[in-house]
């Protein structure tokens, strides 16, 4: 599972290829971990929260679900016909490995993700500085200002929340174009490397579909932070925290049915596999738990990449669980079970109620040291960047930029309890698959082998980086772990 809220924290899980563009500030609001914490649509992100998903993981993607990345040409098919008894009868050797000519491209690979990550992000931060600065985001601010003020004059013409409904879109805008060059360029590696196979016309109107959604989401929050600020300048970020979080357990129970089919076709999967959902069923009551058939779908993911998945998402009623049709297509039934096991153990072991604890938590914290530093670099620096207080406008630049840095700052952390969750999961479905399969453990170390081709996985990823943006344990220490565990 893997989290939906983000951007700049994490690349969501492998296979990301995005950077992190300019959404990284609404990390600070709600972080991301929450999202994937649903699993909620791999890869899609909700309130500027990128779902990912698991194993495969997943995406690339700009806000929710454009983007995707996905693997190489001819992979996916390499990876269909892989030859899963040879892999699993290598012990000795490393458990997961490429052949040459696709592990030059994995590694190739992974320095764009690398450089695109961070290298987004220093971009967004270098663009906010330039826009506080330059002066333009005054200007924008009082020249919106002009437009919405009270005729006549006085000390109570000026209307605020009129104003910011033009400030905000219009920041938003500008920032959805700074960061377009680092989504041209994702898109074009992802097309290249054969991750994905989604036509230019797509992608532009996948990208827009998620802007929309963006400034809908956004002017609303934006609009709302200021209102604080201006009602209670001192506990702000408190109250923001505290009306934040019935919209983040209502973001990840209803992105399933509202957010993912505006990005994907979902089709019962019993209609296409009634022997599949038989066996899942078996799995689910294995683990003490009951999806319907009727909770079981198909997502159209081949419209885009080329990748595998199947995730579990939604809470409560809307908790479903959903097969890539690329998974359907490549991977046999065994492994299918292996990926939706480990979903499963995401469920079971109560990682979205803990996962909202903890985001809770770090979204805390974050706003509290948001708050201060963003007091203190007004205080210091106002006159200079021509901002008057805290509640004006002409700030807006500022707090992105500060939500910004302590999103990237922060990301160590989310990702570090996201491996954590990810390797319990990775455990849980294998004891469960064990019970089912005699030779569970190879089946995960050709899933791990398999996927991890198909989305071009580095065999032995930068430590350093995967400290800081990975949402999944490299999938070699995940192939090695399932062959440990299978050996007596
Ligand atoms: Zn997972």
């Amino acid at each position: 599972m893997r989290t939906l809220l983000a951007r700049g924290q994490q690349r969501g899980g492998p296979g990301m290829l995005q950077p992190t563009g300019m959404e990284g500030w609404l990390e600070v609001f709600a972080h991301p971990l929450v999202g994937g914490l649903a699993c909620a649509g791999a890869g899609r992100r909700t309130a500027g929260a990128r779902a990912v998903c698991d194993r495969g993981g997943v995406w690339i993607g700009d806000s929710m679900g454009k983007g995707v990345l996905a693997h190489v040409p001819g992979a996916g098919a390499y990876a269909q016909g892989m030859d899963v008894s040879s892999l699993s009868a290598a012990a000795g050797g490393p458990a997961y490995t490429l052949p040459p000519a696709l592990l030059n491209k994995a590694r190739a690979l992974e320095h764009l993700r690398t450089a695109l990550y961070f290298g987004g992000t220093a971009w967004d931060l270098l663009f906010l500085g330039l826009l506080l600065r330059s002066g333009a985001g005054a200007r924008i601010s009082r020249w919106a200002a002009a437009r919405t003020r009270r005729r006549g004059g006085g000390p109570f013409s000026e209307r605020p929340l009129l104003q910011g409904l033009l400030v905000a879109p219009a920041f938003l805008l500008l920032l959805a174009l700074a960061g377009l060059p680092g989504e041209l360029i994702g898109h074009r590696a992802a097309l290249a490397y054969g991750l994905s196979v989604e036509h230019w016309p797509a992608w532009w109107g996948d990208l827009a579909e998620s802007e929309l959604i963006t400034l809908a989401l956004g002017t609303p929050l934006l609009l709302g932070v200021w209102a604080l600020l201006r009602a209670s300048p001192r506990l702000w970020w408190l109250w923001l925290w505290a009306l934040l979080q019935p919209f983040v357990i209502l973001g990840v129970f209803l992105a399933p049915v509202t957010l993912d089919p505006l990005f994907n076709h979902f089709t019962p999967l019993a209609a296409q596999n009634p022997a599949l959902v038989k066996r899942l069923e078996q799995v689910a009551q294995l683990g003490g738990l009951h999806i319907a058939p009727e909770r079981m779908f198909v997502e159209d993911a081949s419209r885009r990449v080329t990748g595998m998945n199947a995730y579990v998402t939604g809470l409560g009623r809307s908790k479903r669980i959903v097969v890539w049709d690329t998974t359907l297509a490549k991977v046999p039934p065994d492994e299918i079970l292996a990926i939706y096991a480990h979903e499963q153990g995401h469920y079971v072991l109560g990682h979205i109620p803990e996962g909202i604890a903890f985001s809770a938590a770090l979204t805390l914290g974050l706003l509290l040291l948001l708050a201060r530093v963003f007091r203190a670099a007004v205080r210091r620096w106002g006159e200079q960047w021509r901002i008057a207080d805290e509640g004006d406008w002409a700030a807006l630049p500022l707090l992105l930029l500060l939500a910004t840095l302590l999103s990237f700052l922060a990301a160590p952390a989310g990702n570090a309890w996201s491996r954590m969750d990810e390797h319990a999961a990775d455990v849980y479905g294998q004891r469960l698959l064990q019970q089912l399969l005699p030779n569970a453990a190879a089946v995960e170390v050709a899933d791990f082998n398999r996927l991890g081709r198909a989305w071009l996985e580095d065999p032995a990823p930068n430590r350093f980086v995967v400290w800081w943006t990975s949402t999944h344990p490299p999938t070699a220490d995940r192939a090695e772990q399932a062959r440990r565990m299978g050996t007596p």
